[in-house]
């Protein structure tokens, strides 16, 4: 810099206008050019030019250049810095611009503008006389002690970074050799000034008052460093001031930097990377091959892509839970008091998963199946899966399966591919991180299969006690232990759970629940929760038991409490609003009555003044009237007895992923051929049923005198049986019985009794078989309000599982054949001339 001092500037300057940064002399500074008026000066004159002399341009600060050509030039700033262009570099993309290096010279001032475009150029006087400056000697009076002052803040600057860096070094010794006069310039444009500040330093043209500007800068920057180092000496992370100098700059034109945290991020990630790989407790593999990775990314520039990748790939690791876990406060007494806190019923599945507690607090080690329980929505598996993880103190996530039809769901994808991630595990287990959650993998009867491999084959590893301490994510390529993990499964059904799959899961079934079981959950647990949820207390809104019961059966139809929760909701919802506004005009009318009871006694008056409703009496107690009012007209009416009016109608009872369902059978017939159609999307098994329905009937109609004199009922006759809900299909052979009833009845032209509902298989010599669901069916039949209830007599075992009030509700009938099964189905019982066949005299 000290070579300039010879250079005189041109007279006449083509003018550069910027309007971000401020160019000192002395100083290099990137600019870019995108304006119309700059960039015609880059091109005609710095791209043209050949002499040295059309290499130096005006630097004009803060201004801001016209959107349009045409538009006035604005008011320019009267001084500004002479620059020698050192670099052009053009780039069209995202729009054509030019980036210039240029390093500043020496101060001019604006004198004549003497034209505005293409680009302006004016007439200048150079201000900085360079060729004055005393080389190295002292100038005397106030401007010798300021320039002395000024020397000796930066020689102080710079000795409190680390000389070990070259370039500081270097500075240090350009200090010494730069003329004295030109330091207030080169260190105000390297330390951390605005560019206000800058701007100041620039208008001084006066060296006095130039120093007089740039000192207290300088003395702000040595503060600056002062505080940062005492907090460093807090965090001894010494590497960090290296960093932080290398980075910050000494290179002329860039700023130390004071916020570490925002631009040394990067310089030091690497660093904590490292940090925080040795502290992440990873075994071995895993550790090696995080070393590896860590030293190719060291090697790597920032801006090429496999960084990114390699950076959360270790980000990823880090996070692992290797070796943290969760002590177990498994305490067996403490675990019944809270399932049966949380839960109503459900007796069977809780004393089940009590077993399985009480085992592993024996033995911590167990390595016992995994429980799946299996039963329709809403039936509180999920919250089961919740109160394990509690009563063990374990963390707790779940994992939705449905609709996965993907391995890398499961396994991760390698780490080849753009955007590859973890799989679900693996995701889990950083989300809780620790290494022995309860996984709650939700819907694993919804696993779909694809072409990108079958979900279920890898969750078999994770699953398996004796694979799965080395689960290997193909996104970490490492091995994990998943052993301590502990796997709970969900499903609706068993029947589509991979074989395989289920093979490793000992199956719990979560049967649906009575009336009377809703009612209870309903008052113990949903009310309660929804309450708090709504913000309401017990003393606001009632819902009176026949209220439930109300809502269970004319608003709901499931087996389990979801629904019903939801309405309780919507309840809720609607009291809140009624309890919102009578605050409201509590508060308004009437702030001191609002603690006694009855607040609102007083405002009825006011309110007819003011046209404000009434507030209501607490507690809101919600009737069949207001429940009306809150969720509309019933959704389903008892509609059992109006549809068994005419002969050919039967209850059967089905079994779906859902719970169990009353289904009807209605059959008709028409003047045909003896053909037999089936609507309502049947099923093969369905079909047969039907069939063997007609042909036992066929054999027999005789027997009960179905034929109307004829040999076969059938004859001249096509019947059509139809199963509606028809867009649900329907398969399986426990619609036997229901078929010959139907069909029996339509024959005869008798009613079926209308409290019937019926299950069984048949053979075509007419006996009923052994079917399963029994209790989900037997609870759908007490739902519906039906008296009878027909099973097969093998299945008789299976009422020990329903509860006893509903087996007091309901009688059964036990059947072993179809003649049993009409007798119970029709009133008065189904006769059979059994008796006259051999007494029919052949005269
Ligand atoms: P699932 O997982 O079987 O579909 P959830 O576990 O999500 O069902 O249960 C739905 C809601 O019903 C939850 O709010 C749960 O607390 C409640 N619930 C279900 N069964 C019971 C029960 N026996 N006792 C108390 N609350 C229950």
């Amino acid at each position: 810099m000290s070579s300039n001092s010879g250079i005189q500037i041109p007279s006449r300057l083509p003018l550069l206008c910027t309007h971000d940064g401020v160019l000192l002399p002395g100083s290099t500074m990137r600019i870019s050019v995108d304006t119309a008026r700059n960039m015609q000066l880059v091109k005609s004159r710095l791209l043209k030019g050949t002499s040295l002399k059309s290499t130096i341009i005006g630097v004009i600060p803060n201004t801001r250049d016209p959107e349009h050509d045409s538009d006035e030039l604005p008011s320019l700033h009267s001084i500004g810095t002479a620059g020698l262009a050192v670099q052009v570099v053009g780039s069209n993309w995202p729009k054509p611009h030019y980036t210039l290096l240029i390093t500043g010279l020496c101060r001019f001032r604006v004198t004549q503008l003497l034209r505005e475009r293409p680009f302006p150029v004016a007439e200048v006087e150079q201000l900085d006389k360079l060729e004055q400056y005393t080389e190295g000697g002292q100038a005397d009076g106030e401007l010798g002690e300021l320039s002395q002052r000024f020397y000796q803040a930066a020689v102080q600057l710079v000795g409190m970074l680390d000389m070990s860096v070259p370039v500081v070094a270097k500075l240090r010794r350009l200090l010494d050799s730069l003329p004295r006069e030109t330091l207030p310039d080169v260190l105000a444009s390297m330390i951390r000034t605005s560019n206000k500040e800058k701007l100041q330093v620039l208008d001084a043209v006066d060296l006095e008052e130039r120093f007089k500007k740039a000192l207290p800068l300088l003395t702000r920057q040595i503060e600056g460093l002062k505080l940062l180092q005492k907090t460093r000496k807090l965090r001894p992370d010494d590497d960090k001031r290296v960093l932080a100098i290398r980075k910050g700059g000494v290179f002329p034109g860039r700023q130390f930097s004071l916020d570490e945290e925002v631009e040394d991020e990067d310089g030091d990630d690497t660093a904590m990377l490292e940090k925080k790989v040795k502290a992440a407790a990873m075994p071995e593999p895993a550790l090696r091959v995080c070393l590896k990775e860590l030293k190719r990314l060291k090697k790597m520039p920032q801006s090429m892509p496999e960084y990114a990748l390699t950076h959360n790939y270790l980000e990823m690791m880090v996070e692992l839970p290797w070796s943290k876990s969760t002590t177990d406060c498994l305490d067996i007494r403490a675990a019944r008091v809270l399932l049966d806190n949380d839960h109503y019923a459900m007796e069977k599945l809780k004393r089940r998963v009590l077993e399985y507690l009480a085992v592993r607090q024996l033995k911590s080690t167990l390595k016992g199946p995994i429980l799946c329980f299996v039963g329709p929505p809403g039936v509180g598996k999920t919250s089961v899966g919740r109160s394990i993880a509690r009563t063990l103190g374990r963390e707790f996530h779940r994992i939705a399966l449905g609709g996965v039809c993907d391995q890398s769901d499961i396994r991760g994808h390698r780490r080849t591919y753009v955007g590859s991630m973890p799989g679900r595990i693996i995701n889990g287990l950083k989300t809780v991180g620790v290494n022995n959650p309860v996984f709650l993998l939700d819907e694993v009867d919804k696993l779909g299969k694809s072409l990108q491999g079958d979900p279920a084959a890898a969750l078999l590893e994770v699953l398996d006690p004796e694979q799965n301490h080395s689960f290997t994510d193909h996104y970490l390529n490492v091995p994990f232990d998943l052993s301590q993990v502990l796997f709970i499964a969900t499903a609706n059904t068993t029947a589509t759970i991979p074989p395989a799959l289920l093979d490793r899961m000992e199956v719990l079934q979560v049967p649906g629940y009575t009336q009377e079981e809703k009612v209870e959950i309903a008052h113990r647990h949903l009310i309660p929760h929804q309450l708090e949820q709504h913000g309401l207390t017990p003393q606001q809104l009632q819902i009176p038991q026949d209220t439930t019961k109300d809502i269970i059966s004319k608003y709901t139809r499931e087996a389990g409490v979801r629904s019903l929760e939801r309405k309780i909701g919507a309840i809720c919802r609607a009291v809140a609003v009624k309890v919102a506004e009578g605050h409201k005009v509590s508060r308004v009318e009437s702030p001191t009555e609002q603690h006694e009871g009855k607040a609102y006694q007083n405002t009825e008056n006011k309110d007819e003044d003011s046209g404000i409703a009434s507030p209501p009496e607490m507690p809101i107690v919600i009737d069949h009237i207001a429940l009306k009012d809150i969720l509309g007209p019933p959704v389903f009416e008892m509609e059992v007895s109006e549809r068994l009016t005419l002969p050919g109608v039967a209850i059967g009872l089905a079994w779906t992923p859902m719970g169990g369902e009353i289904m009807f059978v209605e059959a008709s017939r028409m003047e045909g051929d003896g053909q037999l159609t089936l609507t309502g999307q049947l099923g093969d098994v369905m079909k047969e049923s039907a069939h063997l329905a007609i042909s036992w009937l066929r054999s027999n109609a005789k027997t009960y005198l179905l034929a109307n004199g004829s040999a076969d009922p059938l004859e001249g006759t096509d019947i059509h049986l139809h199963f509606p809900a028809g867009a649900v299909t329907k398969d399986g052979p426990s619609a036997g019985v229901t078929i010959v009833t139907c069909l029996a009845s339509l024959l005869s032209g008798r009613l079926v009794r209308s409290d019937v509902a019926m299950t069984g298989e048949i053979t075509l010599r007419g006996l009923v078989l052994p079917v399963g669901g029994i209790k989900d069916k037997v609870l759908a039949a007490h739902r519906a309000n039906l008296k009878r209830v027909i099973i097969p007599k093998r299945n008789e075992k299976d009422l020990e599982e329903i509860p006893a009030h509903v087996r007091a509700d309901l009688d059964f009938v036990f059947a072993s054949t179809l003649d049993e099964v009409l007798n119970a189905a029709f009133d008065g019982g189904f006769p059979a001339a059994v008796n006259h066949p051999q007494v029919v005299s052949k005269l």
